[in-house]
């Protein structure tokens, strides 16, 4: 298949907002393809060579791509800059500046499917020195046979920024309907192989037979159950005949596979983050008695000398580290806390029920102390027990509680109401002044896409940056209370005091609500603290900036989120 009709269809997507619409694309082109080449198509319109698991990545930032755009075009790199600045999506200006340079036509040869599905994985398989000449020639190679639209479409897959708007349950959907298998089928197929490509294949030869037959496999990461959030302590308590508490601790998740001597760890996302962690495989393989189990914990960062666990900043300095990571493991210790087990010695758990569950993970896990324990659990139904654990939770720094039903099976995927509740503080709005702003790209170019929040200090009257806000404000009007972009934007743009890259300075004027998750400790933003997931709320235009939080108050909420009992 030529890449040109893949390119055709992308546009298709990019233009169709409608899923359903968008399902029927997709699944015209799944039923067209030939058999050995519809898992490349699947991967190509998820927008990555590779499963999600795989640890291979692209590894091309906009720098190199600005540079193999200016290679194969053949003009200056600052042009190439000042067009994307002006654009906001190195896909679109590499399409327009083909589109303006005629190409000899002698020189081009037809791109296939195959050729830059195999070109691509290449650019993800150089690794060692000189890899970034190579991986940039690579791209120059596809971009120089590559027609206008295709070279849009190329750009933003080695970006891995396809932007078309397929979500997997778009992808489900349409394996579902190409080739006529129950849609439940291809989802708890996919909870257990979570590879579309491999799931649409099987699902082509073998039909809903075949994807019944998909099993756990260990070393390939499964989707995981997630929780719904509860109102509150109260409710979540109510909610289940057998509630077990647990900490819900500040850290990554991992689900930990052991096949004898060999572990694999995964995050939530299903990346491969085993070689990272070192130390955390060493514990498993000494603690795990069980020949073969998958099991999951949360992951937190421990301070060497006190043991005590760190904020989830210093893990995550951890998470995607290439080089250092002996020396990171010893700075930077782990410790993890265990809360299901999903695979025993070729048993799948997910049909038995959480306390059955526990029992395996207790029977085959030799804990180490601090290091490779079970999370903290208390099994009760009363009110006053459960506050004073939560209290404790948050006292030990942690997020709040997990309230869990012991009577339920394990549904990956979903937040089901039957499984999992979590209980955390709810944190009171505050009232920020807009320092700054970043301008967008893609969807949101032409706008300033993001805004440095800042608050008041007192005596000084300057404003401490404490947050960037992007959520919660909207490309378009669904409800009258909806803030636009666009409308914030022409607010702004008149407040601009100064320009550095891509970012402006504001003069402080406009007061925004924001509601986020936690407020944490920074040492990046000036005011040092940084808040977590800031949400906009609504503008405050009755506020002057001198009326906006400030600094004292930040604290102040820092201090009741760390004693907060329930609420
Ligand atoms: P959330 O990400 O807010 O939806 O909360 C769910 C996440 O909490 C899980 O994916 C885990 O990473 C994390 N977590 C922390 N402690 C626990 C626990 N005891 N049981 C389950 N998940 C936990």
């Amino acid at each position: 298949m030529r890449y040109s009709r893949l390119a055709d269809i992308y546009e298709e997507l990019e233009k169709t907002s409608a899923k359903l619409a968008k399902k029927d694309i997709i699944s015209k082109l799944l039923k067209s393809a030939p058999s050995e080449q519809l898992p490349r198509l699947v991967l190509l319109l998820i927008g990555r060579p590779f499963p999600a698991w795989s640890e291979e990545k692209m590894g091309v930032a906009n720098q190199l791509m600005i540079r193999a755009i200016s290679k194969s075009i053949g003009v200056k790199p600052s042009e190439v800059t000042r067009k994307f600045n002006e654009i906001g999506d190195l896909g679109k200006t590499a399409e327009w500046m083909k589109g303006k340079k005629k190409q000899r036509t002698l020189m081009k040869k037809e791109l296939t499917v195959d050729f830059v599905f195999k070109n691509l994985q290449s650019v993800a398989r150089q690794s060692e020195s000189g890899s970034q000449e190579r991986k940039m020639n690579l791209v120059v190679e596809m971009l120089a046979h590559a027609g206008p639209k295709e070279a849009r479409y190329i750009v933003r897959t080695v970006l891995e920024e396809l932007r078309i708007g397929v979500a997997e349950g778009i992808v489900r959907d349409a394996i579902s309907d190409a080739f006529g298998v129950d849609v439940k089928a291809v989802e708890a197929s996919w909870s257990l192989y979570p590879d579309y490509s491999e799931i649409s294949r099987i699902a082509k030869e073998k039909g809903e037979d075949g994807l019944k037959k998909v099993r756990m496999e260990i070393g390939r990461p499964i989707i995981v159950l997630l929780a719904e959030k509860a109102p509150d302590l109260k409710a979540a308590l109510e909610a289940y005949e057998h509630p077990a508490l647990e900490f819900k601790y500040d850290g990554m998740r991992a689900q930990i596979h052991k096949k004898g001597d060999k572990i694999w760890i995964f995050t939530r996302r299903l990346e491969n983050v085993t070689k990272a962690f070192p130390d955390l495989a060493d514990l498993a393989r000494r603690g795990i008695k069980a020949k073969d189990a998958i099991i999951e914990g949360e992951l937190l960062a421990i301070d060497p000398k006190t043991h005590r666990p760190m904020p989830f900043q210093m893990l995550s300095t951890r998470i995607k580290r290439k080089h250092g990571v002996e020396k990171a493991a010893k700075d930077i210790p782990v410790q993890v806390n265990l809360f299901d087990a999903v695979y025993v010695e070729g048993r799948n758990l997910f049909d038995t029920s959480l306390e059955k569950r526990m029992e395996e993970l207790k029977r085959i896990v030799r804990p180490i102390e601090g290091r490779f324990q079970f999370a903290r659990q208390l099994r009760t139904k009363d009110l006053e027990k459960a506050e004073k654990f939560y209290k404790a939770a948050l006292e030990a720094g942690q997020e709040g509680l997990m309230v869990k039903n012991l009577d339920a099976l394990y549904v990956p995927g979903r937040r089901v109401a039957g499984g999992w509740l979590k209980v955390k503080p709810v944190m009171e709005n505050l009232d920020l002044v807009i320092v700054g702003a970043v301008w967008g790209t893609g969807k949101r170019a032409g706008w300033l896409g993001s805004m440095v929040l800042g608050c008041r200090e007192p005596g000084t009257g300057k404003f401490l940056e404490c947050g960037m806000l992007g959520t919660g404000l909207k490309e378009k009007k669904s409800k009258e209370e909806d803030v636009t972009l666009e409308q914030l934007t022409a607010m702004l743009k008149p407040l601009i005091e100064g320009e550095k890259g891509n970012q402006v300075m504001i003069k402080p004027k406009v007061v925004v609500e924001v509601a986020y998750e936690e407020i944490q400790k920074s040492p990046t933003y000036s005011s040092g603290w940084a808040l977590r997931f800031p949400r906009f709320i609504r503008l405050r235009k009755d506020k002057a900036p001198q009326q906006a939080d400030s600094l004292e108050r930040i604290k102040a909420l820092y201090k009741i989120q760390k004693g907060k009992g329930s609420k």
